[in-house]
């Protein structure tokens, strides 16, 4: 069981006056834990662990850290039954889909143990001549991660961010998701095991709770914190990059955003697209459609729409029952559902499947063209199980609206005549979009590889440059010195494989 604590280095710690607890979506109630937010000592005290082990963390090989994430594997998968009960708990998400994201999890921390022991992780770089340079990767030093709601695991506590900060050699500070911070804990638990028996410096990890924005912004001030991973809202993702932009010392915030994903449909056959409307439906519906690469907007051609509209309702309408993880999240998906039926004259189609209060209500909204183009409140995410549908008229038409569109993490097209594709004005905008763009799939599904890139343009990322996901999402927390004219042995010795300990 969680005991509501911060965990700050090997400690346990719960000094604060400041306590809330987490919801179980499930049953509709408050859990019973209550959690203690972070005090600013207890803020003060994860820093300097984190700076501390920054310093040690610095000249481990590579071995060991490979050693410490098969250890974090292990301690997590013998905790997993009651990480998984939680997990259900408090996020309403089925057991199966803990389970996938709890492989995806441990998949990780393996595959990456494995990747940073092989000769593909190259951190070094030599040209020997005049002057000899080598140049090396070093951590950037502490890094704070925020999790999004909708993922308990595999974006949270031991995600993407902080296992690729420790293949980094950084130091992790979790802020915890105040949705699922029961969770949270109990892998925290885990990691806490793991850094004893690997002989790990404590303050390579520590997790502190809040529920106020504060222990947040501390976090993102503090002098001693050199990088921010982030998941969540473009609101909470945009108010973090500007307050570490302002700091004495401006410090890197990779935020990975929300998006509405573009999907265009080009097929004309009924056939191809009832196929497509039961794959979208699907993707749209699927854990109440709370992804980040849900797909948002797809564009029609204009004389399908209506046939699209029709056959889309009545795969929805097949989908089974899923619940919105928290009350908030609800309200949120529901106040951005109203607003858009409201800037198309209430034309909205709904549809919910169970009484539950937390129940999704699926919904979809077909608008014009001209419409689409004229009102902003179409082009930003609805965070659930909505989509929009827009006709295009056009390829002109398609390729001017989505020159209109900020930076995607995905954009799918379904066609099947590659060759016509080949020709399409929009072929040459869609590069400059989107960090992933899929040929007749679903956006939905993040493969995690060497291959991987989940990202964009801004607004669906801080950094278009980097990935959150795959082997090459270490590279945000490291940054490379060149050592000129330094004698080769001793480079080895003292920065990279270091013998002498
Ligand atoms: P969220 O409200 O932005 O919360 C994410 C985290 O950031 C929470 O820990 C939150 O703490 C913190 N936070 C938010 N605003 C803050 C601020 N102004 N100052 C300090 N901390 C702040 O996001 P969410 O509702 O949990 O997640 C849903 C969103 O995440 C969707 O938009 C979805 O598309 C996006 N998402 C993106 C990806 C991706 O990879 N691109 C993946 C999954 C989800 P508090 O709760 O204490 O506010």
């Amino acid at each position: 069981m969680p005991s509501g604590s911060n965990l700050i280095g090997s400690k346990s710690s719960r000094e604060g006056s400041i306590t809330f607890r987490s919801f179980d979506p499930g049953n509709f109630r408050e859990l019973p834990i209550e959690f203690f937010e972070a005090t600013n000592e207890e803020i003060e005290q994860a820093c300097q662990l984190a700076d501390f082990a920054a310093k040690d963390l610095r000249f481990i090989s590579k071995n060991k850290i490979s050693q410490f994430l098969r250890s974090v594997k292990s301690e997590l998968v013998s905790s997993k039954d009651e990480i998984l009960s939680y997990y259900t708990l408090e996020s309403g998400l089925s057991e199966e889909r803990g389970n996938l994201e709890f492989a995806r999890t441990t998949n990780l921390l393996e595959d990456y143990a494995e990747f940073i022991s092989s000769p593909d992780f190259c951190v070094n770089e030599r040209e020997v001549g005049e002057p000899t340079l080598v140049k090396t990767s070093f951590g950037i030093g502490p890094v704070v991660v925020f999790g999004a709601s909708n993922f308990p695991l595999a974006y949270s506590t031991v995600g993407g961010d902080t296992v690729s900060a420790w293949v980094a050699q950084c130091p992790v500070i979790v802020k915890s998701h105040p949705m699922h911070a029961g969770t949270s804990e109990l892998v925290g638990n885990a990691i806490q095991r793991a850094v004893k028996q690997s002989g790990m410096p404590e303050g390579i990890f520590s997790l502190v709770n809040g529920k106020s924005h504060q222990v947040g912004e501390k976090l993102v001030q503090h002098p001693l914190v050199r990088a921010v991973g982030f998941t969540g809202s473009h609101k909470g993702g945009r108010a973090l990059f500007d307050l570490a932009s302002k700091r004495k010392e401006p410090i890197p915030v990779f935020a990975e955003m929300g998006s509405v994903n573009p999907v265009i449909l080009m097929d004309a056959s009924p056939e191809k697209l009832v196929d497509q409307a039961r794959k979208l439906s699907e993707s749209i519906s699927n854990d109440a459609g709370q992804f980040c690469t849900k797909p948002g907007i797809i564009f029609v051609p204009e004389q399908h729409l209506a046939f699209f509209y029709i056959e889309l309702q009545n795969r929805l309408k097949e989908a089974p029952s899923f619940l919105m993880i928290h009350p908030e999240i609800q309200k949120r998906y529901m106040e951005r559902v109203d607003e858009v039926a409201k800037a198309n004259n209430g034309e909205q189609w709904r549809y919910r499947s169970s009484n539950h209060p937390l129940s999704a209500v699926i919904s979809v909204t077909a608008v014009s063209m001209s419409k689409f183009q004229a009102n902003l409140t179409f082009h930003e995410e609805v965070f659930g199980p909505h989509v929009l549908l827009v006709g295009y008229a056009s390829e002109n038409e398609l390729t001017n609206t989505l020159k209109l569109l900020g930076g995607q993490l995905t954009i799918s097209i379904f066609c099947s005549d590659f060759n016509k594709l080949k020709q399409m004005s929009f072929m040459s905008v869609i590069p400059g979009m989107a960090g992933r763009i899929i040929l007749n799939g679903v956006p939905t599904g993040v493969r995690v590889c060497k291959a991987s890139n989940h990202g964009g343009p801004y607004p669906a990322s801080t950094d278009s440059r980097f990935t959150a996901v795959g082997f090459d999402s270490w590279k945000r927390f490291s940054r490379e010195i060149a050592f000129q004219n330094f004698p080769m042995e001793s480079t080895r010795e003292m920065f990279n494989e270091n013998p002498l300990g």
